[in-house]
């Protein structure tokens, strides 16, 4: 049986990560500082450790306790707006924490890493759908940052030899079917849990930042994908690498996009309750359109997205909604 370290498995995807990966009959172990995760979403069967990336003798006590065959590292600031207002919280978190993390993998021998990055490196598109070959220009701090932690991937591969997978979300959504986890920040920034904050009166409208984009309808378009479905494609990636497989690059969503306006009227739908929204200014670092073509992840990880439909993803975050209106708190 195969143990995975996973850094950030406290977190919103990493949480959920961690939940297929005892599903699939891996052993895991947890690390996380707290500072965004929280221990109740932590699965009962992974062994969790509390601390920071970026304290390299303690990810050295964990390599040391622990027999480790991969690393999926999801531990990482990762908010538009606040990386535009504080760039260099996400240099010295998410580059300089990777940093730590790759040279405690090269000490204890560790190669294999599958690691999250973002349809945010891409800043605004050449071409839609987005194909990994395409330009790289990212539009705010945060996919800069993704940005240098792929491209240190890459070179410590041709230096120390450790094999990486890096998987390009694009917007993760909804939660895992048990309704024991799913998406908390604090703040919540993110569209879908504050459109159902709103449904669910614990706001009063939902801001929608720019109705003048060159889109359909002028709101943002983005591509929007089940956390578990992102969840799936970790567990492939690592059976991938463990298999001997080269390190790639893979865009994970589902190839259709919806505006802001879109999502809103869907989330109506499922709530059978009117969403009030205020039209607001553009968020800084927003680019238009984003939307994946995931082709590449299918053919070479089999990755075949089991909840595409939008309307279903808002259904399962609703449902965690509706039971946890505090998140973590209830
Ligand atoms: N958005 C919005 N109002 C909000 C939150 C988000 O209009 O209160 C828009 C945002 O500008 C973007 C889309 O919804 O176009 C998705 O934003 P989110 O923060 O959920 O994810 P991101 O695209 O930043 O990863």
């Amino acid at each position: 049986m195969k143990t995975v370290l996973v850094p950030g498995g406290a977190g919103y995807i990493g949480s959920h990560t961690v939940y297929a990966l005892v599903e699939s009959g891996a052993e895991v172990v947890v690390i996380d500082n707290l500072e965004t995760g929280y221990e109740k979403a932590i699965h009962p069967k992974a062994r969790f450790y509390r601390g920071d990336i970026r304290d390299c003798a303690f990810l050295d006590s964990v390599f040391s306790h622990e027999s480790i065959d991969a690393v999926i590292h999801f531990a990482a600031n990762s908010l538009v707006g606040e990386s535009m207002t504080d760039p260099l919280k996400y240099y010295d978190n998410n580059v300089g924490g990777t940093r730590c993390l790759l040279r405690s993998m090269v000490r204890h021998n560790i190669n294999i890493v599958v690691f999250s990055s973002t349809a945010a490196v891409y800043g605004e598109p050449e071409n839609i759908p987005i194909l990994e070959s395409d330009r790289t220009a990212p539009a705010n701090a945060y996919g800069e940052t993704k940005l240098a932690m792929e491209r240190m991937f890459g070179w410590t591969e041709l230096a120390h030899g450790i094999r990486y997978v890096s998987l390009r979300y694009f917007n993760a959504c909804g939660a895992h079917e048990c309704g024991e986890i799913g998406e908390a920040h604090k703040p919540e920034t993110h569209l879908i849990p504050i459109v159902l904050q709103a449904a669910g009166g614990k706001r009063e409208n939902v801001s929608v930042y720019g109705s003048d984009y060159d889109t359909r309808d002028g709101t943002c378009v983005r591509d929007y994908v089940h956390v578990m479905d992102l969840a799936e494609a970790h567990v492939l990636a690592v059976d991938h690498l463990l298999k001997g497989g080269k390190s790639d690059i893979f865009n994970l969503g589902n190839g259709v996009g919806f505006t802001v306006s879109e999502v809103i009227k869907t989330a109506e739908n499922v709530t059978g309750r009117p969403i009030p929204v205020a039209v607001a200014p553009r968020r800084a670092g927003d680019p238009a359109q984003l939307v994946a073509s995931s082709q590449k992840a299918r053919d070479v990880l089999g990755w075949n997205p089991r909840t595409p439909s939008l309307k279903a993803i808002v259904g399962t975050a609703w449902h965690w909604h509706r039971s946890h209106p505090n998140g973590y708190q209830d």
